[in-house]
This record gives structure tokens, sequence and C-alpha cells, in this order.
């Protein structure tokens, strides 16, 4: 027990104490379980990829698709990425999955783009700081094997992979932009939001935090917020992209600042391969 509340204080930061509840143990024992069903997992190979359609909002077209790693869990069901990449990061399992949902999504990139002359849709994909900075060749090897232009892939990374190793993950991004590959930053103003790296990283996209688009058209503090951003992208040369848009008023309040792409349930939930597949050949336009 004593053990439990010490790591709990060191999950909070150091100098600091912690009183054992009886929580910590259901908590510890979940983690537990959890892992080692994550681990059986990826040797039974229960993941899938869905896809979330990304739209320019000047056309109302669907430009690209982002990849978002779902599990297939036995007994749970279908779980979403924000139920297991925490724990997939810490335990390193994030690696093996990550290239799955990679080699997956190139694959679909390359199917969906073939016939189609304007270069679309490409295919956002996110990446976690420990696969940025061990896997550096996995990106180079996938485009290899699925063939995928590299112009139609797009990794998202956040403010934190970047902040943790500045100096590093720069020569990082230089070097798999020069294969043509291009990066957006993830979750923006949610994190660090420091200029001076965004003013010197070769990054082609912001995407606005879900947390500032929910109160647009409501919350003046948050419009302003949004309204700012879409500003200073746009002055870096930077496409900005809206993320979680759930309602007809944040996209008639985003298409008013001038944002460019935009993402959220109110065009569509993340979807199967299939599903996804289906909705690029018809002709919905929002
Ligand atoms: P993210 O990259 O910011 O992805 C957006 C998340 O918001 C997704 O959750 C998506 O399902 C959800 N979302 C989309 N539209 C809406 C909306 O209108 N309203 C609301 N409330 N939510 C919306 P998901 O799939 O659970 O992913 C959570 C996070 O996990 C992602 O955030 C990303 O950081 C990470 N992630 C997902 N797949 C992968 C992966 O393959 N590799 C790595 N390294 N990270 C991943
Ligand atoms: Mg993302
Ligand atoms: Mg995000």
């Amino acid at each position: 027990h004593a053990d439990l509340a010490m790591f709990e204080a060191k999950s909070h930061g150091k100098g600091r104490y912690e009183v054992f509840v009886p929580s910590m143990s259901t908590r510890a024992t979940e983690r537990l379980d959890l892992e080692r069903d994550l681990r059986r997992a990826v040797e039974r190979d229960e993941f899938e990829v869905h896809y979330q359609p990304i739209i320019d909002l000047r056309t109302g077209e669907i430009v690209a698709f982002e990849a978002l790693a779902r599990w297939r869990h036995p007994e749970r069901g279908l779980l979403a990425a924000a139920d297991f990449i925490r724990l997939a990061e810490e335990t390193g399992l994030i690696r093996p999955i990550g290239r799955l949902v990679l080699e997956e999504a190139c694959r679909r990139a390359k199917e969906w783009g073939e016939g189609r002359a304007d270069g679309t849709p490409s295919m956002s994909v996110n990446l976690s700081a420990s696969q940025f900075a061990r896997q550096p060749d996995m990106i180079p090897e996938v485009l290899t094997g699925t063939g995928l232009d590299p112009r139609r892939l797009q990794l998202e990374i956040t403010e934190r992979t970047v902040m943790h190793n500045a100096e590093f993950a720069l020569g990082k991004l230089r070097r798999l932009k020069g294969l043509g590959v291009s990066f957006a930053i993830d979750d923006y103003g949610k994190g660090y939001s420091c200029l001076y790296y965004l003013k010197r990283m070769p990054v082609d996209s912001l995407k606005i935090d879900r947390a500032f688009i929910t109160g647009l058209g409501e919350n003046p503090d948050d419009t302003a917020i949004v309204s700012a951003t879409i500003g200073l992208g746009h002055v870096l040369g930077l496409q900005v992209v809206a993320e979680g848009v759930e309602s007809a008023e944040q996209l008639a309040e985003l298409r008013k600042l001038g944002c460019d792409l935009a993402q959220g349930y109110h065009f569509a939930e993340p979807l199967s391969g299939e599903a996804a597949e289906r909705l690029l050949a018809g002709d919905t336009t929002w």
C-alpha cells in the first residue's frame, strides 16, 4: 500500500506525499489487467484503424482522412484510442501498434487515391514521441513498402513531442520532410504553444484543439482564441484545421473566420475502412 501511495505521489511530480486509499489498488489492478490485455492484443492482432474525414471548408469536399487506432477488445468491444494509447505509450507497445496503423493507413490512402487526379485524399497519422525518437526508419520503410506518394502522408505530432527535445526533433523533422512528408501540430493550444519553435519548425498545418472549438460562437474568449490562431497560422504560411466540430453553428463560424479545414462528428465520426471508402465514393459535400 505504501508502494502504491509512493507511485501516486511520483506520478504527480516530486517533493510531495500521498496517503494510501483503497481506490489506488483498484486502479493498479485495472492497469495491470489492461496492460496484460494490451500485450495479448498485439500478439493476437486485435487492432483496427478507423478513418475520420477532413473537409475543405471552401469546397465542402473531403480532402483527407485522419487514421485513428481502435482496439477490438474480446470482452469490452471496440475501444477508442483515448482508452489505451496512453498505456501503450508508457509500455512501449505504441511502437508495434503505431507501425500497424501507419501501414494500414498508407495502404488505404494509396488504394483510395487510385483514379483520382487531384492527389486526394491525403492521410494523417498520429505519431507519439517514442515512435518519433525510436523508430526513425519506420516511415521511409512503410512508404516504400506501400508505394504511397510521401506528399500524401501527413504526420501529426503534439507540441510535447517536439518540445521534449527540440533540437533532436528538429533534425528528425527536417529529414522526414526531405522525403516529401508533411507535418501537423496536433491539439494546438492545449500544450506549450511555443511560438519560437512554431516559427522554426518545418510544419505545414496547425490543428486547433477541440477544447476551443466547443465554445465557438457562444463563448467570446474561445471565438477570439480560434480567430487569433487562424490568423497566426496564416501569417506563418500554415494550413489551419479545426478539430471536434460538432454543430452547424461551429461550422458557420469557422467559415466566417477563414479556417481552411475541419473534422468532427458534425461531418462524420471515425469510420471503418469500408465505410470511409463508401463516403469518399459518394458525392456528399458540406
Ligand atoms: P487526436 O489525434 O486529437 O484525435 C482526435 C480525437 O477526437 C479522436 O479520439 C476522435 O475520435 C475524437 N473526435 C473526433 N471528432 C470529434 C468530435 O466532434 N467530438 C468529440 N468529442 N471527439 C471527436 P480517439 O480516436 O480516441 O483518439 C484519441 C487520441 O489518441 C488522438 O487524439 C491521438 O492523439 C491518439 N491516437 C489515436 N490513434 C493513434 C495512433 O495510431 N498512434 C498514436 N501515436 N496516437 C494515436
Ligand atoms: Mg490527431
Ligand atoms: Mg487532436
